[in-house]
């Protein structure tokens, strides 16, 4: 093999692809290029009706998309006629959010059109990153849980799966963040507000939705009025681009809209949401995306909008259904439904609904069909995440729902009693209905009685979840419980985001991994090879330059790339401990002062992330991050050496930017409360070495690079639990004093001179509420792991193999590998290729 390691600087990776467009995409040989740019300047020059001196960037894209598009549509087409005809089994996933990012370099890129764009850009002498920063972020989820849903679509499409997404067409997507004076506010992201060219509105399939009541909003309150109402449901799809355009799937995102029987005025929420939902009329339901990450705020607004989605999209697929089969026995044989966490899961009752209503089926049957096509992830162990919804809003919205409910519920807890006649509570515990003050549904109880599986995310995620949190019906239902470790697609977040480091590997070992990413085993032996390492280390300091430069373009802040980068980067919540590393940095900071001598690597560290609008203790947290930024970056006795950095308004975007050029990765929760993690996967691809906790994947991403490979600490997820009876954060302040001088320079109002409610708050975070995520716990081994990771860093080369070791061991984390054992494990689909 001849290894040419030398990395590109290049914006799009360079691999072989051909020339003009293969002769799949059924559309002859148009050139994407300056000299034939047919499709772009018709798009230029008639969609806006504007004269090539009055365009802009804006007019740009939306041309440049267009012409994408254009390629692509009579391939999505012949991907659903394919489907059509050849009836295969199709699996439907099921998510309130899919938080896909931007679109066009994507879809360029799993077109394989990059080298014509490249050209075309090149030849019209056009500013390339201008015209991609012109398409906004579709920020239509929170985090984790919305971008895995947006990872798994593009799986689906590269390994030709038949598969769909369904979701809701926000109106408003994730809040835009700006921090003011250190604080975190929040500005609606009107993200359609100009013409999104990768949508198409399908009118005709509207659905029409019926609800037991008309809504409206008296004194805060929902308030349900007398008279059953409707609601329009109308499909925007998009297209998603399999790697090499194959396939084509879709995700069909529904808009709400009035029909002339539906009264509805509105709905309050948290102040964020009910500043928007004033203005709220018939269409509201679909206008803002919840922007509560892990957290249930319980508002009947979300509530309705879980049944929308579900309804809208059993509506849709069971049509679909029809057309092509008579029988509804067929259903599970022809249908899989992936719930993605509870949100969905108002999916049992409605498929029960139209089983027993609509089709006629008896009960058993009905039961048995429904099971065996549904099947539930479970996402979270959080009880704060865990959806109950009070019986009373099925009563009043949706009492034929309401009614199978009950009959489930009833025959659950019969069958717990016939099998447990001893132990009184176990209904109680495991029945759907929780009585009690008010009589919640839990929707998970729901989502496992109703299906045939239930996963986690990772290992540690699936056994707590079988084992703790919902133990008795583990028990009752134990051939249910499996475990899927969550995975993210190379194409976005390798492969596009980081070009240097993708043609270095393709260099080494051709482009197989692309789709197969278990080939990165291949450069496990090039760890040892100078040249390679050489050549891996360059491509981490181009991905550097390369962000420095964006983030002065964009924020106007210096950093300096001959500085470790030590990123932590994820929604700001108390579990997640961004205040861990906080306390880490003041350490150091400590360190610094008492010895300007002493032996420390100079460092940046980035934080980024949303806390939600409503979750106090998450802004609170933000502020003094920025507090501490300031700080530091104002006194000069550690200047060059230290420097803090929060980075407003997180997305997907930015992280496909700081991700490559970090050299250190984050994931440092308190063991037992993360579930997976994705981030950690993305930057295991990308080269940066993980500090972390043994929790949620983390644990087998060390298992699989090597433990050694790796800058594990911190209590273990049962060391955590043990020690919840008597764990005191006070004796960590008494007998370690690192520990005691980082608490007492933070409580002396060094980083808040004028904020004394801040010291107040972090106090009782830290010391007198109990420290219920261990943060004291765990500050010494952070600080351990963090010297093991500074002396390595003097070893450049030794840095870089393992680098390039934790790299080689991340192919398991691909998505291509988790759907995979979906695919094969849950939903029983093949590939059905497009000819
Ligand atoms: C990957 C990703 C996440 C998930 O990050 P975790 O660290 O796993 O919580 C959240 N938001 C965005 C924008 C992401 O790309």
């Amino acid at each position: 093999m001849t290894r040419g390691y030398a990395a590109f600087p290049t914006r799009f990776p360079l691999y072989n692809a051909p020339d003009d467009l293969p002769p799949q995409y059924g559309c002859g040989p148009i050139k994407f290029n300056g000299s034939n740019n047919a499709l772009y300047e018709r798009h230029l020059l008639f969609d806006n009706a504007l004269s090539p001196s009055e365009v802009g960037d804006r007019e740009r894209y939306e041309a440049i998309a267009r012409s994408v598009r254009d390629v692509l549509s009579q391939r999505w087409q012949q991907t659903e006629e394919t489907y059509s005809r050849e009836n295969p089994k199709r699996v439907y996933y099921l998510s309130m959010e899919f938080l896909i990012g931007r679109s066009l370099s994507n879809n360029i890129l799993n077109l394989r059109l990059d080298p014509m764009a490249r050209r075309f850009f090149a030849e019209n002498q056009l500013d390339e990153l201008a015209i991609l920063a012109q398409e906004p972020d579709a920020g239509l989820g929170n985090g984790g849980l919305g971008r895995l849903a947006a990872c798994f679509l593009d799986s689906m499409a590269t390994m030709q799966l038949p598969g769909m997404g369904y979701g809701l067409r926000f109106e408003y997507g994730m809040f835009k963040q700006q921090i003011v004076n250190g604080w975190q506010c929040e500005q609606p992201d009107n993200w359609l507000r100009r013409p999104d060219p990768w949508e198409v509105a399908r009118p005709q399939l509207a659905v029409t939705i019926e609800f037991g009541c008309s809504f409206e909003v008296r004194g805060g309150n929902l308030k349900a009025t007398a008279g059953a109402s409707t609601l329009l449901g109308i499909p925007y799809d998009r297209p998603i681009v399999g790697y090499g355009g194959k396939t084509i799937n879709t995700l069909r995102l529904w808009a709400s809209a009035a029909t002339n029987s539906f009264d509805f005025q509105g709905f309050s929420a948290g102040e964020f949401v009910s500043a928007l939902a004033e203005r709220l009329t018939a269409e509201t339901v679909t206008r803002v995306l919840y922007p509560d990450d892990s957290t249930s705020m319980g508002q009947g607004l979300r509530f309705v909008q879980e049944y929308f989605l579900v309804a809208c999209s059993l509506a849709d697929l069971v049509r679909r259904f029809r057309l092509n089969n008579s029988d509804w026995n067929c259903l599970p044989d022809k249908v899989a439904i992936q719930l993605n966490d509870t949100h969905p899961c108002l999916t049992v009752p409605e498929l029960m609904r139209i089983l027993l209503d609509d089709a006629g089926l008896d009960w058993e049957l009905a039961w048995d069909i429904t099971k065996r096509m549904l099947a539930y992830t479970n996402h979270t162990l959080l009880p704060e995440a865990l959806e109950k919804w009070p019986l009373r809003w099925f009563e009043l919205m949706l009492p034929r729902h309401l009614e199978i409910i009950l009959e489930i519920d009833r025959r659950l807890r019969e069958e717990i009693v016939t099998r447990w006649p001893e132990d009184n509570d176990r209904a109680e515990r495991a029945g759907i209905v929780e009585r009690g003050a008010g009589h919640l549904v839990r929707m998970a109880h729901l989502a496992i009685a109703g299906s045939h599986s239930t996963n986690g995310v990772a290992a540690i995620h699936s056994r707590l979840l079988r084992d703790v949190t919902v133990r008795d019906l583990a028990e009752l239902y134990s051939d249910r419980f499996s475990n899927k470790t969550n995975g993210v697609t190379p194409r976005r977040w390798l492969l596009m985001s980081n070009p240097g480091l993708a043609n270095c590997i393709t260099n080494a070992i051709g482009d197989r991994w692309i789709t197969n990413m278990a080939d990165l085993e291949l450069l496990k032996p090039l760890a040892e090879d100078g040249e390679f390492i050489a050549a891996v280390g360059m491509a981490k300091r181009q991905a550097k330059l390369r962000f420095a430069e964006w983030l002065k373009s964009q924020a106007g802040i210096q950093v300096d790339p001959d500085t470790i980068f030590d990123s932590q980067i994820k929604r700001i919540h108390e579990y997640k401990r961004q205040l861990l590393n906080g306390l880490r940095i003041v350490a150091l900071y400590n360190r610094l002062r008492e010895n300007p001598h002493v032996d420390m690597q100079p460092r940046t560290f980035f934080f980024a992330g949303k806390a939600a609008p409503a979750y106090q203790v998450a802004k609170l947290i933000i502020k003094f991050l920025n507090n501490l930024a300031d700080t530091i970056d104002g006194d000069p006795a550690v200047h060059g050496r230290l420097r803090v950095v929060f980075l407003p308004e997180y997305c997907v975007s930015m992280a496909e930017r700081l991700i490559p050029a970090s050299d250190v990765s984050n994931q440092i929760s308190t063991a037992g409360y993360e579930a997976s993690g994705t981030s950690n996967m993305k930057f295991m691809m990308n080269g940066a070495l993980t500090i972390g906790t043994r929790d949620g994947a983390t644990i087998e991403m060390a298992e699989a690079a090597g433990e050694e490979n790796f800058f594990l600490f911190g209590l273990t997820a049962e060391q955590v639990a043990a020690g919840r009876d008597w764990y005191n954060p006070w004796w960590h302040y008494e007998n370690e004093p690192e520990t005691r001088a980082v608490l007492d320079l933070i409580l002396s109002g060094h980083f808040t001179r004028h904020e004394p409610m801040i010291v107040d708050a972090l106090r009782n975070i830290l010391l007198i509420g109990g420290d219920t995520y261990r943060h004291l716990a765990d500050l010494g081994s952070y600080m351990a792991a963090d010297l093991r990771l500074q002396s390595l860093y003097t070893k450049q080369e030794a840095w870089t193999r393992r680098a390039i070791l934790n790299i080689a061991s991340s192919g398991k984390f691909s998505s291509d590998r988790t759907i995979a054992e979906y695919a094969n494990e849950i939903w029983h689909v093949s590939p059905c290729p497009v000819p």
